[in-house]
């Protein structure tokens, strides 16, 4: 199927987390110096820093992270994306600890939660020569939590 999406706009400062993807690899920015995890760059809130970000590298991640908060969209507002309606748009935390946002795809939008376990799914989008990453349930990290209840 053809992309008729917004193509994402890849900023300099984030290229390598783009590349990455594109080899199914979740990466973002770990401190050399104390272990902090950043996404996107900035420069580590723990200390004096070098010029450039030159105390952060990119580094592979889990791609798992919770559900902090998010919508579910029910009337597409663009044409584009009115066959994907209701969708899920979701704020996720990190297991690392940064923040991003992106759709929760691969279940139904009702059954989506504050503080579900998420895990990164790569599309592959060959038209526009870019792997954009969505979240789905990690049923994995799902049954660790329910094995932890009594
Ligand atoms: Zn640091």
């Amino acid at each position: 199927m053809a992309w008729n999406k917004p193509i994402p706009n890849v900023e300099k400062a984030l290229k390598p987390f783009w590349e990455g993807l594109k080899n199914h690899r979740f990466l973002l920015l770990k401190c050399n110096e104390c272990g902090a995890w950043y996404w996107p760059a900035t420069y580590c809130r723990n200390h004096r820093n070098k010029p450039f970000f030159g105390s952060l590298s990119w580094t592979g991640a889990s791609g798992q992270g919770k559900i902090v908060s998010y919508n579910i969209t029910r009337v597409a507002m663009r044409p584009a994306f009115k066959d994907d309606v209701p969708y899920v748009y979701a704020l996720i935390q990190l297991s690392e600890g940064p923040m991003i946002s992106s759709n929760i795809i691969n279940c139904a939008p009702e059954s989506v939660y504050i503080d579900m376990p998420v895990r990164v799914v790569y599309r592959d989008v060959p038209e526009i020569s870019m792997t954009i990453p969505y979240f789905e349930p990690d049923t994995a990290a799902k049954d660790m939590h329910r094995r932890g209840q009594p």
